[in-house]
């Protein structure tokens, strides 16, 4: 009888442990949260925004360069490609990648770093950025720190604040996706090659969030601590409150959905790798920061960046990503493209 008891007690006691260290307020999820660091995010933009990237474009020299410090640093945190996969690399073939507008590109590839899921390991949440930008032109190299480089940088660090809680026995119970693409300035490429040849099947693929430039502000917001959340209300009426939620719970942010309004003219919803995953009915949410004036310049630096905004940005992408992974249920699918 006694022994009963206590086998019931530490039952009790273990089930509530574990529910809250998956809650916001729990010691897993503040350590992994803490662990987005402004130094970490800098030190990797300031390499991937280096001019020995030269300006990343599609399929050059300078963007393969970026992809293997990318996978080395995916090596360093102990996180692996998909067990499907041979290597990180998903290479997207020169011919999928000049179907449309024939500018002679060459192979180039997307990047997939995966930590499985610890409980509903099949159901996939994935988090993505493009890591190709504009190249050199004339000599002058656009190196693309904000525009992707900043949501590179973030993907990674997401990755390994998820790998240590799981280092901690507190890993996501769905399995987290990595996804790094390429061909984005070309458009939408990569993720449009990924949504076609899926690693894991579309069906199981629960959310994509989706990181395009959040270390700038653009003139509307500058001094606010903002960014711009699009598409969270469109295919699954849980993803803006989920969002809504982690962002009270770290960032507390303003969270602007200018863009978001239906009849927004400049329609961003449809204009960056996440609708790749929408047009296939998987809930998305896109996190931006506005047009700046070093847009497409070569002047979008890695010292122009607001690294402390960067971070906050990273770290509300990080704890929605965690609801989405290890909520009871996967969020519904209650709405519709259309506006
Ligand atoms: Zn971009």
């Amino acid at each position: 009888m006694k022994n009963i008891l206590i086998s019931l007690f530490s039952a009790v006691l273990l089930t509530s442990c574990a529910t809250v260290n998956y809650s916001y307020d729990g010691r897993a999820f503040k350590n992994s949260l803490e662990s987005i660091t402004q130094d970490d995010l800098k030190k990797n933009l300031y390499v991937i925004a280096s001019d020995e990237m030269e300006g990343r474009n599609t399929g050059s020299a300078g963007q393969k360069k970026a992809g293997e410090y990318i996978i080395k640093q995916y090596r360093e945190m102990g996180v692996s490609h998909p067990t499907l996969m041979s290597s990180y690399y998903q290479n997207v073939p020169a011919d999928f990648l000049n179907a449309k507008r024939g500018k002679g590109l060459p192979d180039s590839e997307n990047i997939l770093a995966f930590i499985e899921g610890s409980e509903k390991s099949n159901e996939i949440i994935v988090i993505s950025a493009h890591y190709d930008h504009v190249g050199t032109q004339n000599g002058v190299v656009y190196n693309g720190a904000d525009d992707d480089g900043s949501g590179t940088v973030a993907v990674m660090e997401i990755a390994e604040a998820f790998q240590k809680a799981k280092k901690a026995g507190h890993g996501p119970k769905r399995s987290m996706l990595f996804l790094h693409v390429t061909g984005e300035e070309h458009g939408l490429l990569g993720s449009d090659y990924y949504s076609q040849n899926p690693v894991f099947p579309l069906a199981n693929t629960v959310s994509n969030l989706n990181i395009d430039m959040i270390g700038r502000c653009d003139p509307e917001n500058c001094g606010k601590d903002y960014v711009y959340v699009i598409g969270s209300a469109m295919l699954s009426s849980e993803l803006k409150k989920i969002n809504e939620e982690a962002n009270s719970k770290t960032a507390k942010m303003f969270l602007n959905y200018k863009y978001d309004q239906p009849n927004d003219p400049q329609r961003l919803y449809y204009r960056s790798d996440h609708y790749n995953f929408a047009k296939h009915n998987i809930p998305v949410a896109f996190f931006f920061d506005g047009i700046h004036e070093d847009y497409h310049k070569p002047t979008d630096d890695a010292d122009k960046i607001d690294y402390e905004a960067l971070q906050k940005r990273t770290q509300l992408v990080f704890a929605t990503a965690w609801e989405l992974a290890n909520r009871k249920d996967r969020i519904v699918v209650d709405g519709k493209n259309d506006r």
